[in-house]
């Protein structure tokens, strides 16, 4: 490998795959196909605004060890319900598994996305994929949203043992697509994970700042980024 191809690990969730708008999309098929209208909730915006929040409350149980995953699955669409005056546990557990059958198989890239894989792949460079998540959702995302073409390897936390920013889950990588942090890149837009996590390993660094909140992060942590960049299609020229 000569000095000016580089192996870059991106991550996927927000960075590539729109998770947001995946999400978004998939609860409103469910919404429809579901009845939720019929079942007393008026509007869709309604449902996603109580989901987004009891999702969130989930979610924060479930990092801090209250819930289990199984419990989780169900319990945020079971809890969205019972806010919206609807008591149907059977119900929340159908939602709850069908969310995690279809969410990943939808296809909403983030701007730029494929553009710009083809042309670092074209270049020469090595990507890779590296995620916190389960493999074979992770997988699914990957192979169903058309940036597998690009992809030399998908290296998942499932799969390594550690998520991200543990410096154990970077060199657990290193030792399976054999390379060094010398000449590679961390590309996401998860500041502690994706940023903080690469920069205590010795790669370099490039944050995503889709929030706007650069400034912020760096002063919060005194880490500064290699490049930061606003849009996907920047990485064109900062490799
Ligand atoms: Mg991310």
């Amino acid at each position: 490998m000569n000095d000016s191809v580089d192996t870059l690990f991106f991550d996927l969730d927000r960075t590539l795959w729109d998770f947001e708008k995946n999400s978004a999309q998939t609860l409103n098929e469910l919404y429809h196909e579901f009845d939720l209208k019929g079942h007393g909730c008026a509007t869709f915006e309604r449902f996603i605004e109580v989901y987004q929040l009891e999702n969130k409350k989930c979610w924060d149980a479930y990092l801090a060890g209250r819930l289990t995953q199984a419990v989780l699955r169900p319990a945020r669409y079971t809890n969205t319900l019972r806010v919206l005056g609807i008591e149907n546990e059977q119900l929340g557990a159908a939602l709850g598994e069908q969310y995690v059958q279809r969410s990943p198989r939808q296809k909403h890239l983030l701007p730029g996305a494929l553009d710009v894989l083809a042309d670092l792949k074209g270049r020469g460079h090595r990507i890779i994929i590296l995620t916190n998540g389960f493999d074979e959702v992770q997988r699914i995302k990957v192979n169903n949203s058309g940036i597998a073409p690009f992809v030399d390897r998908v290296l998942t936390s499932d799969e390594l043992g550690f998520k991200k920013p543990d410096a154990r889950c970077f060199a657990a990588a290193f030792e399976i697509v054999e390379c060094a942090p010398n000449n590679t890149w961390m590309i996401g837009d998860d500041f502690q994970a994706d940023i903080m996590g690469a920069a205590a390993v010795g790669m370099r660094q490039v944050y995503f700042d889709r929030y706007g909140d650069w400034d912020e992060q760096r002063a919060a942590t005194g880490c500064e980024p290699t490049v930061t960049i606003a849009s996907l299609s920047e990485l064109k020229t900062c490799f």
